[in-house]
């Protein structure tokens, strides 16, 4: 894995000590520290020339003493449900992908946190493409503030930041790139920063077992828990980390979890057709989660070509959401969003990008990559 290593550093990067310092080593006023900081991650400032109310000698110092990285927009793509996904172009030309999931009364986005992953679940399609690189703290928390951009562009809610909700949902395990998304939180939570509440940010972990304590004692938002399994005959299977960290090791993590008051963690369960269905898996998911301030979301499965697993059959999920329901574990089965256009979960794989099983045409949806941007009709 190879992380670019400018000499200069990325002051998007940066977090706001660092630009304070950074201020001060200039020998500006403090106050310039927190004007750099909004035009950054409030009005993502894409260049030093955009930060208009800075001294011109200023503005040429940063340019000199730091860089600005920018994701580059490669593809937007929307779907007829009103989601959008963006494939952006790293500096070192690594492709990674944003989705926008608008309902009523909240705006969320799916961050990635990695391009490609190391996990390496036999049903994602991320995880076929193995680990290209983590994201730095600036690439994560750009991606924020393009999306809220182009969304006030589009006419797509109201300034300063149309975006409600974040979920580190995308491509990549949180956990498995630790330092640059805690960096990526307190850009993101910060008052100078797009300000976003911490009851209004989730970050997902396959399970990640010796980094969940400490997520939980340095940082206040939501955590949610990839579970997809009951039994480790089966996680086993689908979730290669099932062998280090098998599911008792993980829920006593859970249950040791340092959980804010009135908080519970998510377990996600990836359903899938024939493997993990059952009515047995169901009365299991009940036991296992017993005891732990916990809500359950069951996600469909997206299918994904070539990777040999089944959407549930359909009546399952209601069925098995019922049964645990009928024993008293609160369960929600999410929607599944932007299908048409590949950016429901776990389908996100930069696609058209090398390595990529979709970038044969398939079905109406031609190769994606680094096409033009579509015109705003569905694609499916
Ligand atoms: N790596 C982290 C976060 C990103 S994956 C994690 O695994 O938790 C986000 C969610 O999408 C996970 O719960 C994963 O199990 C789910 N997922 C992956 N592929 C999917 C697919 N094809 N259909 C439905 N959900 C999927
Ligand atoms: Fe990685 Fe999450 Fe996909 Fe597993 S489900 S391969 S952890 S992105």
């Amino acid at each position: 894995m190879s992380t670019p290593s400018p000499e200069r550093s990325d002051l998007r990067s940066l977090s706001r000590s660092e630009v304070d310092a950074l201020v001060v080593r200039l020998g500006e006023k403090p106050y310039r520290a927190r004007q750099i900081f909004r035009w950054l991650h409030q009005k993502g400032a894409a260049s030093f020339e955009e930060m208009s109310d800075l001294p011109a000698a200023l503005r040429a110092r940063l340019a000199g003493e730091t860089r600005l990285v920018t994701l580059e927009r490669a593809e937007e793509r929307r779907s007829s449900d009103g989601t959008i996904k963006w494939t952006w172009r790293t500096e070192d030309g690594k492709l990674v992908e944003s989705v926008y999931m608008p309902e009523p009364g909240r705006k969320t986005l799916c961050v990635s946190t990695q391009a490609g992953c190391a996990v390496g679940c036999t049903f994602c399609m991320t995880g076929t493409m193995g680990l290209v690189r983590n994201l730095t703290s600036g690439e994560i928390v750009d991606q924020v503030a393009r999306v809220n951009r182009r969304l006030l562009e589009l006419g797509e809610g109201a300034p300063p930041r149309p975006l409600t909700n974040l979920v580190f949902m995308g491509m990549g395990e949180p956990l498995h790139n630790y330092a640059s998304v805690k960096a990526a939180l307190d850009v993101l939570l910060s008052e100078d920063g797009p300000n976003f509440s911490n009851r209004h940010v989730t970050v997902s972990t396959s399970g990640i077992v010796p980094e969940m304590r400490r997520f939980g004692e340095e940082t206040d938002v939501k955590l949610a828990v990839s579970l997809n399994a009951t039994t480790d005959e089966v996680r086993d299977v689908l979730m290669p980390l099932n062998r280090r960290w098998p599911l008792g090791v993980l829920l006593a993590a859970c249950r040791d979890f340092p959980m804010k008051r009135g908080r519970r963690i998510t377990f996600e369960y990836v359903m899938l057709g024939g493997v993990n269905d059952s009515d047995e898996d169901a009365e299991r998911l009940s036991r296992l989660v017993r005891g732990i301030p916990a809500k359950v979301n069951l996600i469909p499965y997206n299918e994904n070509p070539g990777l040999g697993y089944r959407a549930p059959a359909s009546g399952r999920v209601e069925a098995f959401r019922d049964r645990l329901l009928a024993a008293n574990v609160t369960a929600v089965v999410r929607r599944n969003r932007g299908a048409d256009i590949a950016a429901a979960c776990g389908q996100l794989a930069a696609e058209g990008g090398p390595g990529d099983p979709r970038r044969r045409p398939r079905g109406g949806i031609g190769p994606g990559g680094t096409g033009p941007l579509t015109d705003g009709r569905p694609t499916g």
